[in-house]
């Protein structure tokens, strides 16, 4: 079949199956980067609330750029992956300072912006722009991988550069937004990682995964996932009608998010090793009042199991200092982890 019947294939389907979102058929490459950066690793439905805030609240370039980290951080709470809410702030002073808040058009100039890779660039350059730049996620992997029986690892550099290369040879140069547009929403839809919806599938007549049976082995990975074990210790220190909280400054997860403070150890902590431990020594009044049960929280990348303790004090000791003290009531005014606020949710 000649390559354009593909993607007139699939924009044809795309016309009659897609999903109305708020970010589709819009030209405004600020909403579509916003809707890119949140859809990266958030699947649609939770992703489409935390949009609409944020685009209320941060309407354009400018009012992003002149925002409070802090709060970007906020808006951002509970979606993971705060790198990206950084890197979308920090991006945003860019554009506001070298492009007068008016993003950039030029692929090549949208490329060079920090948290942007080429599939964003490629999105954000055919969706506002038209212009004909194919875009590669792992839906499109998925999708070309089966209709073309490919099995080189689409994580390899050559199956990067082979895939990247098929994209854009399959791409209709004529009408790019849509065709990327239908080619994502087919894999997401139709041509889904288990159990693809291949009877009633419009490309199933050409698809060499269907005709091979490869399809529940197709796309390939050559490597898989290594994941770290952690065990946090958090501490729910209550003096008067306050607590302790603190930043995470570190180049970490959650970094420049506030948390409860914290001992990461090689194993989580009994309840009868608190008052031993560095941040306790020399408070003579110490309660501790309960601990949970230990959490599992599962990260990309990372397993954390994380227990909470609950310490009422009467005085306080240096180590103290460190640590930023405020109102019970003032916690909502900063951006926690989804693992800490599980946890406040239920215990304040
Ligand atoms: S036939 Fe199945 S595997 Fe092939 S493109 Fe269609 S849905 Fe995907």
């Amino acid at each position: 079949m000649p390559l354009q019947n593909i993607s007139k294939i699939l924009q044809h389907w795309y016309h009659e199956n897609k999903r109305e979102l708020p970010w589709r058929d819009i030209a405004d490459p600020y909403r579509i980067w916003i809707s890119e950066i949140i859809l990266q690793q958030t699947r649609v439905v939770q992703g489409m609330s935390y949009y609409l805030r944020f685009v209320e609240r941060f309407p354009d370039v400018i009012s992003l750029a002149k925002a409070d980290e802090d709060e970007v951080l906020k808006y951002w709470q509970g979606l993971g992956y705060y790198s990206r809410a950084r890197n979308l702030h920090k991006t945003a002073q860019i554009i506001a300072k070298t492009y007068n808040g008016i993003f950039p058009k030029n692929h090549s100039d949208i490329l060079q912006l920090k948290g942007i890779g080429e599939y964003t660039a490629a999105a954000i350059s055919s969706f506002a722009y038209n212009q004909p730049y194919a875009v590669v996620d792992g839906n499109v992997f998925r999708v070309l991988s089966r209709i073309y029986g490919i099995e080189t690892p689409i994580d390899s550099n050559v199956g990067k550069k082979k895939f990247t290369l098929l994209a854009q040879t399959i791409l209709d140069k004529k009408e790019p937004a849509n065709h990327n547009q239908a080619i994502m929403e087919f894999g997401a839809l139709q041509c889904v990682p288990a159990q693809p919806i291949c009877d009633a599938c419009p490309l199933k007549a050409i698809c060499k995964a269907f005709s091979l049976n490869l399809v529940d082995k197709l796309p390939i990975k050559a490597t898989k996932t290594k994941v770290r074990e952690r065990f946090f210790n958090y501490f729910y220190i209550e003096f008067e009608n306050k607590i302790f909280i603190q930043k995470r400054t570190e180049k970490d997860i959650w970094q420049n998010l506030y948390e409860l403070p914290l001992l990461e150890s090689e194993i989580t902590f009994e309840a009868t090793e608190i008052a031993d431990n560095e941040i306790f020594k020399n408070i003579k009044e110490l309660e501790i009042s309960s601990s949970t049960p230990t959490f599992k929280h599962i990260l990309s990348h990372q397993r954390i199991f994380a227990r909470f303790f609950t310490v009422r004090i009467s005085n306080k000791n240096e180590f103290l200092n460190h640590l930023l003290e405020i109102k019970k009531e003032e916690l909502d005014n900063f951006a926690v982890s989804r693992l800490t606020s599980l946890f406040l949710e239920k215990n304040r």
